[in-house]
């Protein structure tokens, strides 16, 4: 394994190894629901990174206390990270996980620095800070005080329920400052499920969490994706996941079509032609040599969706009404195709 490749060029740090290379734990541990599992615990050396090409996206800072992902989604842009570490971007990126065990100690110290300007930090762009691993290791809850003693805004995208274990942090932070919550679910097929998302909530726990999160005063929305060209995007499926996110009584929905970008395409592609192989040369010649699906086709599905959403009560003019605390806004910042790995 590269340690030594893991350079954070753009942390408040600069241009630092992120850690050092001899301060590795490697751990297993023998319960279900880690079983086949390996954490390697580094102390990193710097915690807030900036985003190369910001001026793209909605925010400037993140934060990424886990790399790989136990929730497994066959999709995961994500995965072609995992190779800069001389690991395997298919099954290594779900059970290799690197876990930052300094992560909130670094953080408060990083967020108390002269050189901090208190900026939005967002987490669960790179890989889900409330995969199983938080279960452990409770990364979280040193992270979110972090920012909520120093009213610091941020947001957070998730697929993972455990974000409900820290329901009351978040509520004292979002008393301070702005704090976004984007919960993804793409769809509700429980088979499309278990099969490209094995490792996650199941979307009806997804939505339940939802539910809870704005039962409790915190504005949570919807990030609906990946849409799965061919196998979640009928009308009938659409129809059902925005009236279930509508239920759910989600402040927002944003559809998102799938995207196959290197590292996750050939896992992709791979996994399609094991489960689904009559549409492999639909898929190729949809995504053609690239990684986004033809324009036209994600019109038609983000029409389609903001019409549902108007017609179950959460489009544009649904937005942001009623569900707030303190100085929550009604949802993280809106996604867009480059930045997230569609948690
Ligand atoms: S898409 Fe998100 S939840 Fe799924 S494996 Fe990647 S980082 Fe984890």
């Amino acid at each position: 394994m590269r340690w030594d490749n893991l350079v954070e060029k753009n942390s408040t740090a600069g241009n630092s190894a992120l850690f050092a290379a001899d301060a590795v734990t490697t751990r297993t541990f023998d319960t279900p629901e880690f079983r086949g599992i390996t954490f390697h615990e580094i102390r990193a050396r710097s915690i807030l990174n900036r985003v190369p090409g910001a001026s793209r996206m909605p925010f400037e800072w993140t934060v990424n206390p886990y790399r790989g992902c136990t929730h497994a989604c066959v999709y995961c842009f994500a995965r072609k990270t995992h190779s800069y570490l001389d690991l395997d971007t298919g099954t290594g990126f779900d059970s290799q996980i690197v876990v930052k065990v300094n992560a909130a100690e670094l953080l408060q110290r990083e967020l108390a620095s002269r050189h901090w300007r208190g900026e939005h930090v967002a987490m669960g762009t790179n890989v889900d800070c409330y995969q199983r691993a938080e279960g452990r290791y409770r990364l979280m809850p040193g992270i979110i005080g972090a920012l909520r003693d120093r009213a610091n805004p941020f947001s957070i995208l998730t697929k993972g329920t455990l974000i409900l274990r820290d329901l009351e942090l978040l509520r004292q932070a979002a008393e301070v400052a702005e704090v976004g919550v984007s919960v993804s679910v793409g769809f509700t097929d429980r088979e499309l499920w278990r099969t490209v998302e094995p490792g996650t909530p199941s979307p009806g726990r997804r939505l339940d969490a939802v539910h809870t999160l704005t039962q409790a005063g915190i504005g949570c929305s919807v990030l609906m994706a990946p849409v799965v060209p061919f196998l979640g995007d009928s009308p009938e499926q659409l129809r059902a996941t925005v009236s279930a996110i509508a239920a759910a009584g989600a402040v927002s929905v944003t559809p998102l079509v799938l995207h196959l970008r290197p590292g996750a395409r050939e896992w992709y592609l791979r996994w399609l032609g094991l489960h689904h192989p009559h549409l492999v040369e639909r898929y190729e010649r949809m995504y053609g040599d690239g990684a986004y699906a033809p324009t036209w086709y994600q019109r038609r599905i983000t029409r389609q969706v903001h019409e549902l959403a108007d017609e179950f009560g959460i489009g544009p003019a649904h937005r942001g009404e009623g569900r707030r605390i303190g100085r929550t806004p009604a949802a993280a910042p809106e996604p867009g195709p480059t930045q997230l790995t569609l948690l």
